[in-house]
């Protein structure tokens, strides 16, 4: 047998459950019919894009010269491009940042594998909350570091701080936050993220080295409730922001987004330095040169996504109403119940009876929950309300 890398043979054929279970509704809808299938596996964006993406691509087609227009950027972005985009975020929170702060990257999963690769040194950990995007532990790993899931409290996915102050050992290098959430929705107050800060602070000065805070923000602008969402660097000095355009401008194909370096992190420029490393020994090349323009013309604007909250308080009533137990998700377009028995996976399972897809917790490092993801048409929630319904009788659950 040939000498590969065992590690990225187990990662390209363990099966990930998400894709799994839309490869499994895809199968089913050939076979039975799509409208027989509910399928909330994926999240998928399921808005377009704004009009204005389509316009600017046409536009930046028909006048920019094709050479340059399809060309290598420099490795962190064209310098206009990241100046349009810290005028946008100073125009909103009031900063002052610079093209300098920003390294242009494919998506957010490019952005915290530059990050965590530039952070990540052996025998370090990196904290997250469970349950997380599964995928932090492969990024993680393949920076070098481990990655510790702490639990949040089952009863609002809020941070259990007593978890994480037993968690804080010397070993860990940062800690990952992603509000809103995916999976469960759950949006993190500025008094979550004082206090947060307060406590990272002071391990990274019991320690005598930075606590790092990387805040994933791929669902920064879906948010439901009222209360602005905090501005995570104007509370933690030693902040990462890892953004995407994939879910605001509906563009998860073309795989944009940027790492924020703000310049009051200690060693700011050592830090970009080592994002400019990270993305060189990836060989991320530079972020797609097209969608660097069509994102730095649009920036501050959004798809319509007035559908998600729609789609959020239809479901998330009926199925309070059937007697599922569900946190209140403030953003981002999922549900995370509880499942209706403890093993999730069978929940799941049974679910599939009905040819509804659901997703198991245990991907998220969160047994007995299940994920929903909403991002579908209303039509399909409605239809897929009674067979939940069904479902939770099964279990004795509801009228
Ligand atoms: N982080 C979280 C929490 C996500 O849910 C996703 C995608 O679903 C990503 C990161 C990666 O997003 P991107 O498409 O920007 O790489």
């Amino acid at each position: 047998m040939i000498n590969l890398s065992q590690r990225m043979v187990a990662l390209g054929t363990a099966k990930s459950e998400i894709r799994e279970a839309f490869a499994f509704a895809q199968a089913r809808a050939a076979a039975v019919g799509p409208e027989q299938v509910d399928d909330f596996s994926i999240g998928n964006p399921s808005v377009p894009a704004p009009d204005t993406v389509k316009e600017l691509v046409h536009q930046l087609m028909d006048s920019v010269d094709p050479v340059k227009l399809h060309g290598y950027t420099p490795a962190q972005g064209e310098a206009s491009v990241r100046q349009a985009l810290a005028d946008d975020l100073n125009r909103r929170y009031g900063t002052g940042y610079t093209a300098d702060h920003f390294y242009l990257t494919a998506g957010a999963a490019g952005a915290l594998c530059c990050a965590l690769s530039a952070l990540g040194c052996p025998g370090d950990q990196f904290l997250t909350f469970a349950p997380y995007f599964p995928e932090y532990k492969v990024f993680v790993e393949s920076a070098g570091a481990q990655l510790v899931a702490v639990p949040a409290r089952l009863e609002d996915f809020q941070i259990d701080f007593a978890a994480l102050e037993a968690a804080l050992s010397p070993q860990v290098k940062g800690v990952i936050i992603n509000s809103p959430n995916n999976p469960t929705g759950v949006v993190y107050s500025q008094e979550t993220i004082r206090r947060l800060a307060q406590m990272l602070g002071e391990k990274s000065r019991a320690y005598g080295h930075p606590i790092w805070l990387i805040s994933d923000e791929p669902y920064r602008e879906i948010v439901y409730q009222t209360a602005p969402l905090p501005w995570v660097p104007d509370f933690y000095d030693n902040t990462l922001v890892c953004y995407s355009y994939s879910k605001s401008l509906s563009l998860p194909g073309q795989r944009i987004g940027y790492v924020l370096v703000p310049p009051q992190a200690e060693e700011a420029d050592l830090v970009y330095a080592a994002i400019c490393g990270a993305g060189r020994a990836l060989g991320y090349v530079c972020a797609p040169s097209l969608f660097q323009l069509v994102v730095a013309r649009c920036a501050g604007q959004t798809a319509d996504m007035a559908v998600y909250r729609r789609n959020r308080d239809l479901f998330l009533d009926a199925l309070r109403s059937m007697g599922y137990t569900c946190a209140q998700p403030e953003g981002a377009f999922y549900l995370f119940p509880r499942s209706l028995e403890p093993d999730a996976a069978a929940f799941c399972e049974r679910a599939r009876k009905y040819d509804l897809i659901l997703v198991s917790g245990d991907s998220f490092g969160c047994p007995g929950h299940v994920r929903i993801s909403y991002c579908v048409p209303t039509e399909q929630i409605q239809r897929a309300l009674p067979k939940f319904r069904a479902l939770a009788r099964e279990y004795g659950v509801g009228g």
